[in-house]
């Protein structure tokens, strides 16, 4: 069904900055494309921003800042994308790890002295939860503590419509 995918982030963003008191968690959008239609499944997409922002969270210290971005970007062929970006000021992710993360099971080498407890399933989700929706992410880091990492989410935009549904 048709959703608009920036209520389904302000949502999810809202929930972990009210759970999550000791960060800092913020939206900004792009304002002039709005709205952000998208054809997917809520749960799903709920899903994918919960798991990136528990990550962010867990990943990065009390009092850090946590940055969602959206934004209209067209792909290669000039289909219109919404650009969505995760920002943290956490430990970051070593670049030689980067081409793991969305492997089912993995875990990174930086969480070690990092008392966190998981299975390494969050990414793998959101990756084909993504992929099922014809979206896609990517992740920069440069793995210095404190610059923290960015995932970068796009997913393909529908043409506005009078039906919107989240
Ligand atoms: P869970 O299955 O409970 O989510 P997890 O958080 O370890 O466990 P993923 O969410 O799949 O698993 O993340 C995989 C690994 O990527 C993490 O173990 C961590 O090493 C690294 N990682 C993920 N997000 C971040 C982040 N925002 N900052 C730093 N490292 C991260
Ligand atoms: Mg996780």
């Amino acid at each position: 069904e048709e959703l608009d995918i920036q209520r389904i982030v302000e949502r999810t963003v809202a929930e972990h900055a009210m759970t999550s008191p000791m960060h800092t968690i913020t939206c900004q959008v792009q304002t002039g494309a709005h709205p952000y239609l998208i054809l997917g499944d809520s749960a799903r997409l709920s899903q994918v921003f919960a798991n990136l922002l528990q990550n962010a969270i867990k990943y990065s210290p009390f009092g850090g800042s946590i940055t969602v971005t959206l934004q209209q970007t067209p792909n290669a062929s000039g289909d219109p994308f919404v650009e969505i970006r995760i920002q943290d000021q956490g430990i970051g992710i070593p670049l030689d790890a980067q081409a793991r993360l969305f492997e089912r099971f993995y875990r990174a080498p930086n969480i070690e002295g990092n008392k966190t407890r998981g299975v390494g399933l969050g990414l793998y989700v959101v990756a084909q939860f993504l992929s099922l929706h014809g979206g896609h992410i990517g992740v920069e880091s440069r793995g210095i503590p404190g610059e923290g990492t960015c995932f970068i989410l796009t997913l393909p935009l529908v043409e506005r419509s009078d039906i919107i549904e989240a």
